[in-house]
C-alpha cells in the first residue's frame, strides 16, 4: 500500500519547498494541494520540469466542503493517510487596510481554523506512525499577551474546546471593540493569536492522540523562520528550501520516535513556549 503525504497552501512559497523536498525524500505519494486549482496545478507543471511528481487535489482550508471533498477522495484513492502538513496560511501586513474585524474573521478562519477543522476530518484516515506538523510561526509568541492569557495557551489541561472557546472570545471581543482590555494588545493582533493557537493546538491534538498509543500518531508545531516568501518578503534571512528544513524533518520522523511529541521546534531544535 503506498503511503501518502499532504501539504496544504502547496502552489508557492514555503508549502512548495516543503512539496518538493518530500517528492525527494519521502517513500510514496505526495500531494500538492492548493485552493485555486489553476495555480496549484502551474506548480506541479514547475516542480515536474525539475523532476518532481507530485499529484494535485484542490483544497480550500477556510472550506468545509472542500475539506470534506477532499477527504472522500483521499478515502476512495488511499484508504490512509501518512503526513499532513499544515502549511497554509495568510497574513495582513501593515500596508493591508482591510478593516480589523474582517482581518481577524479571514485569518483566524485560515490559519487557526483551517488547521482544526482539516486535522479533524482527515484523523479517521490517519494510520499507525502518521505525522502531522502544524506550521506556526514566531510571531505567535506568547510573551505578547497578559500572564493570566499565557498560562491558559500553556497549560497541560488545556483541552480542544477551551482553546476553540478562546479563540472564538478573541474574534468576539475583536468585533466589540474590546480586545486590548482582555489582553490582546499587539501590532498585527489577527496573525499573532492565530498562531499562538496552532502551536497550543498541536500540543492539545498531541495528548489527545497519545489516548491510542500504539497508533504513535505525533504533531509538532514549527517556525520555519523567516523566510523570503510573499508573505515574509524579499529582506528575510532565510531562502524557502532553509524554512522548509525542520517541517520535512517533523514530517518524516521515524516510527515510535520518543521526542519531539507535542513541541514546538524551529531549526530541529524544541522551544519552551
Ligand atoms: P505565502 O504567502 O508565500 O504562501 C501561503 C500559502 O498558503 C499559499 O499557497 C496560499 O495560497 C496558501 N493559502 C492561503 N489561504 C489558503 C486557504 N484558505 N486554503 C489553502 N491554501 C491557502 O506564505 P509562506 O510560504 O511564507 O508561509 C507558509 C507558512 O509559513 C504560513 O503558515 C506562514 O504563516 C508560516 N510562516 C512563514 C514565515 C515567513 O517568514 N515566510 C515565518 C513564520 C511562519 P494562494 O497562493 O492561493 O494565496
Amino acid at each position: 500500500m503506498s503511503r501518502v503525504a499532504v501539504v496544504t497552501g502547496g502552489n508557492k512559497g514555503i508549502g512548495l519547498a516543503i512539496v518538493k523536498g518530500l517528492c525527494k525524500q519521502f517513500n510514496g505519494t505526495v500531494y500538492l494541494t492548493a485552493r485555486d486549482a489553476s495555480r496549484g496545478q502551474e506548480a506541479v507543471k514547475e516542480l515536474n520540469e525539475q523532476g518532481c511528481q507530485p499529484r494535485f487535489h484542490q483544497l480550500d482550508v477556510s472550506s468545509l466542503d472542500s475539506i470534506h471533498r477532499f477527504q472522500q477522495y483521499l478515502e476512495q484513492e488511499h484508504q490512509g493517510l501518512d503526513v499532513l502538513v499544515n502549511n497554509a496560511g495568510v497574513m495582513y501586513g501593515h500596508s493591508k487596510t482591510a478593516p480589523l474585524v474582517e482581518q481577524v474573521d479571514v485569518t483566524m478562519e485560515i490559519n487557526f481554523f483551517g488547521t482544526l477543522n482539516l486535522t479533524k476530518v482527515l484523523s479517521p484516515l490517519l494510520r499507525p506512525h502518521a505525522r502531522i506538523v502544524n506550521v506556526s510561526g514566531g510571531m505567535g509568541d506568547l510573551s505578547h499577551v497578559t500572564p493570566e492569557l499565557r498560562q491558559t495557551f500553556r497549560s497541560e489541561q488545556l483541552t480542544e474546546e477551551e482553546l476553540v472557546q478562546m479563540m472564538e472570545q478573541f474574534v468576539s471581543d475583536v468585533k466589540l471593540g474590546v480586545h486590548e482590555e482582555k489582553g490582546w494588545k499587539m501590532e498585527t493582533v489577527a496573525y499573532r493569536v492565530s498562531k499562538m493557537g496552532v502551536t497550543a493546538l498541536s500540543m492539545v491534538q498531541q495528548r489527545q492522540f497519545d489516548a491510542d498509543p500504539g497508533a504513535d500518531v505525533v504533531v509538532n508545531a514549527v517556525c520555519p523562520g523567516w523566510s523570503r516568501t510573499d508573505m515574509g518578503g524579499a529582506s528575510a534571512g532565510r531562502s524557502v528550501e532553509k524554512g522548509a528544513e525542520t517541517p520535512i524533518y517533523l514530517a518524516l520522523l521515524p516510527p515510535n520516535v520518543s521526542s519531539p511529541r507535542g513541541k514546538y521546534l524551529r531549526d530541529k531544535e524544541i522551544l519552551s513556549f
